[in-house]
């Protein structure tokens, strides 16, 4: 018996076909078209799965579930997407439409809030039951595990993180709100505040190495600090600081066992967990006398998503 996990991102969708152990058998992706009929949607999702049944030779018969990861405000008991800006659905009630197709179990949750679960079963939090889990990414994404239990709030909609202000009146966030810390710690803000440097000092090894790539990214500024450019390695450091008071904001509320840190700009590895250690160390509550609050990189990175899938099937 069989699994299939599709995690539907803003740029593609990823699926992957599980046997019941939790190994992956096949893996297909789509592009995601956003502003498409839901229904249309869905068929594409349907002959995904149905392509990756046929390449192991199955059929929908052999499917025991179908689990989805999806950005934005999910409700996961009556199936429905109650808000995904970047898809653009509204009240999409997409497990219904799905199982018009391929009738079997189907269970969707958001995005970060499955990746944490897939990071419990299968990756770095495993035997942990008090998880903080962000993703740097695009915007901050952040899947909370209080108890043992996912936060998910009514109809789905709490656990969002990124959204809490950091900076009173600061920069405006999509969210419609100003100073939000996905404003300020996202991979998108990184290289927001990567140009601003540039911009200031033109001659710079980070002005460098930005023209010399022809473009700038989160790895921009870290470059430039390995090399040992004094604006780069400044950029870095308020950077850092910026994620680092947003996640301890959580840390002190949560007070979790591990922090995950996921998302493009986890690929720094080590020495950038190693720093954000350190300023949660520094600057959590209490952190005199309490037990230290353990920061690891997110290990299955991009598969977290259809991993954590899996893992809704395996939930209560
Ligand atoms: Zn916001």
């Amino acid at each position: 018996m069989y699994y299939i996990g599709l995690d539907i991102g803003g740029m593609s969708i990823k699926g992957a076909l599980f046997s019941k152990n939790g190994d992956i058998l096949e893996r297909g992706t789509l592009k995601t078209v956003t502003n498409q009929d839901y229904k249309i949607f869905v068929e594409r999702l349907r002959d995904l799965c149905l392509d990756m049944l046929k390449r192991q030779k199955l059929n929908q018969k052999d499917l025991i579930g179908v689990g989805m990861a999806i950005p934005g405000s999910i409700d996961s008991k009556r199936g429905v997407i109650t808000y995904a800006n970047n898809i653009a659905f509204k009240n999409v009630p997409i497990v219904k439409e799905f199982q018009k197709h391929i009738n079997v179990p189907v269970k969707i949750g958001n995005d970060a809030n499955v990746a944490v679960l897939g990071e419990m079963h299968f990756g770095s939090a495993k035997n942990y039951k008090d998880i903080v889990f962000i993703t740097l990414g695009t915007g901050i994404g952040t899947g909370i595990i209080s108890g043992g239990k996912l936060i998910l709030g009514k109809a789905g909609a709490g656990g969002e993180g990124g959204h809490m202000i950091i900076r009173f009146n600061g920069e405006p966030c999509t969210c419609g709100r100003k100073g939000c810390w996905e404003s300020y710690g996202s991979a998108t803000a990184l290289i927001r505040q990567t140009k601003e440097a540039i911009d200031k000092n033109p001659n710079s090894i980070l002005a460098h190495i930005a023209n010399k790539e022809g473009t700038v990214n989160g790895k921009t500024a870290f470059d430039a600090e390995k090399q040992g450019d004094l604006v780069g390695a400044k950029v870095v450091k308020r950077y850092l600081r910026y994620v680092g008071e947003g996640l301890v904001n959580l840390v002190n509320i949560f007070r979790p066992e591990i922090v995950l840190i996921g998302g493009g700009i986890s690929n720094e590895g080590d020495s950038l967990m190693r720093r954000i250690q350190a300023f949660v160390n520094r600057y959590s509550y209490g952190a005199d006398n309490k037990t230290r609050v353990l920061v690891k990189k997110a290990e299955l990175m991009n598969d977290a998503g259809i991993y954590g899938c899996l893992a809704m099937f395996l939930e209560n």
